[in-house]
């Protein structure tokens, strides 16, 4: 049986002897054990009953269940090293004690929105993708997974889980720009700021689990490598407690670099100045998602303003460890304090639990220590900056100034970004929509875009904001963009 999922889907790119071993691990124990979940033998009638209770009985009541507030400490507890085979199972149990409750609490908000939203070809395909993963996971409630048989096999569902749900984001945008006339913007950031969020943690969840078993040495496989992981001993799972991110800029920075090549025939240059050396415990997939994202913005911007000769300029400030976090500002008016909501949000455990977090403090995870020293990286381009008229919208989901037009015309008169043509679902005209819908293909198609989904600033705010970070966006028109990245760093481990 082939596997579904790819090795970067399983732990991300930045490790892909992990990845390929971890593939190696579960390869070989879905051939051992594999069994299917459900039987395909029509019985239709047993079908539609099974059917009925679990979308009658068993999404509602699991989805009535609190979330479980998560905590760091909880997803590193399991994972110290040397990591026992009772720690995985117990890791296991854990991840499965969350993951019912969490997508149940998903699938009945998208059961909420207003039923021809739903019903449009790509919402539905996110409501199944759901369903789906979910009805994987049933089988598994109501027994223990208590040896590493069950182990291997609980963690092969959670791999798939993890693929199915990869390419969630250009679908969904493109299933909220079809039903634009159905649903108020301000509904959809809503709909997406709570459900993107959530399926942060969701993800975290399950790849803590999936990188913990890989660095379990019980299932190592030692013809594919002899000790695990040596080059990252720095690894709790999937926290890196010595990341470096100047390094996560340079190989971003290539990456993004390429794709300007691609789209622009140009390659942007870009230096890291600060404190380069500067290491901190964080997430590598989330730092890689945001500093993509805000280098194809830099880069973007340099190269349609004509100033690639000028680098876009990395400086990395680390923050020690501070006696009061100092606080940090964002525009509020974005952010939603829906009091309605809070019980399908994800619960933060503050530490002192009055301290005020501010705009962030909802369905982020609590660090461990709140005084852990963080990082603060400055993006700095030449870009010609944002104009008054686009500022205000740029935290919106699918606000964007990006069409494909703008491919073949670096600094050219027609440069989107120096122009008021703004294209967005929340209030571009109607020929725009077409031009976000042919980014969108060519995103889900594989192909890698420098822009155009409009998601890249409120998601990688999302995921600063998820450990108590923030990014402020500082534009001097005319001539280019600061961007303060603060992350806080998830905090002494050992
Ligand atoms: P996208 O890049 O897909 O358009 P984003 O959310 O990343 O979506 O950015 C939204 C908009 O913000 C961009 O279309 C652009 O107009 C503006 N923007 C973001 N970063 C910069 C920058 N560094 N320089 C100029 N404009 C920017
Ligand atoms: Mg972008």
């Amino acid at each position: 049986r082939p596997l579904r999922f790819s090795p970067s889907a399983v732990l991300g790119s930045n490790c892909p002897r992990r990845a390929s071993s971890t593939l190696q691990n579960l390869k070989n124990a879905s051939v051992a054990h594999h069994k299917p979940q459900t039987q395909s033998q029509s019985h239709p009638q047993r079908d539609r009953e099974q059917r009925r209770r679990y979308d009658h009985d068993v999404v509602p009541h699991l989805a009535r269940q609190p979330l479980h507030p998560l905590s760091l400490a909880d997803l590193v507890k399991h994972g110290r090293p040397p990591l026992s085979a009772e720690a995985l199972l117990a890791s296991a149990r854990f991840t499965l004690s969350l993951l019912p409750i969490r997508l149940a609490h998903r699938i009945q908000a998208l059961r909420n929105l207003p039923y021809i939203v739903v019903s449009n070809p790509n919402i539905s395909k996110i409501y199944n993708n759901y369903q789906h993963s979910l009805s994987t996971l049933l089988p598994w409630q109501g027994r223990t997974i208590s040896n590493l048989e069950d182990e291997i096999r609980f963690t092969e569902v959670l791999a798939e889980l993890v693929q199915t749900h990869t390419d969630t984001i250009p679908i969904l945008a493109r299933g909220f720009l079809e039903c634009r006339k159905y649903i108020s913007p301000s509904e959809v950031t809503r709909f997406l700021d709570q459900h993107l969020r959530a399926r942060i943690g969701t993800r975290l969840v399950a790849e803590q689990h999936i990188a913990l078993h890989f660095s379990s040495t019980p299932h190592f496989d030692p013809a594919a490598s002899p000790t695990p992981c040596p080059e990252h001993p720095s690894y709790i799972g999937v926290i890196d407690t010595a990341l470096r991110p100047a390094s996560t800029v340079d190989s971003c920075g290539g990456f993004v670099a390429d794709i300007c090549e691609l789209n622009y025939g140009v390659r942007p240059q870009w230096v890291v100045d600060g404190e380069p050396d500067t290491t901190f415990a964080f997430v590598p997939m989330h730092l890689e998602y945001i500093v993509t994202e805000l280098l194809k913005n830099a880069f973007r911007a340099t190269v349609e303003n004509g100033m690639s000769r000028e680098p876009v300029v990395i400086t990395i400030a680390p923050e020690p460890p501070a006696v009061k976090p100092p606080p940090y500002h964002h525009d509020h008016h974005h952010r939603h304090h829906d009091q309605n909501q809070h019980h399908d949000q994800d619960h933060v455990r503050l530490s002192p639990p009055h301290e005020d977090r501010g705009a962030f403090g909802r369905d982020a995870i609590a660090p461990l220590d709140d005084n852990a020293p963080g990082v603060t990286i400055r993006i700095r381009d030449r870009g010609g900056g944002i104009s008054s008229d686009i500022l205000p919208h740029i935290w919106s989901y699918s606000f964007t100034t990006f069409s494909e037009s703008d491919d073949d015309v670096p600094g050219g008169s027609n440069s989107s970004s120096s122009s008021s043509s703004a294209n967005s679902i929340f209030g571009g005209g109607a020929n725009s929509y077409g031009d976000a819908l042919n980014v969108i293909s060519a995103a889900s198609n594989g192909s890698s875009s420098i822009a155009g989904l409009g998601y890249g600033l409120p998601l990688s705010r999302a995921y600063a904001e998820y450990f108590g970070g923030g990014i402020a966006v500082q534009s001097l028109h005319g001539w280019g963009t600061d961007v303060y990245l603060r992350l806080k760093g998830v905090g002494k481990i050992e």
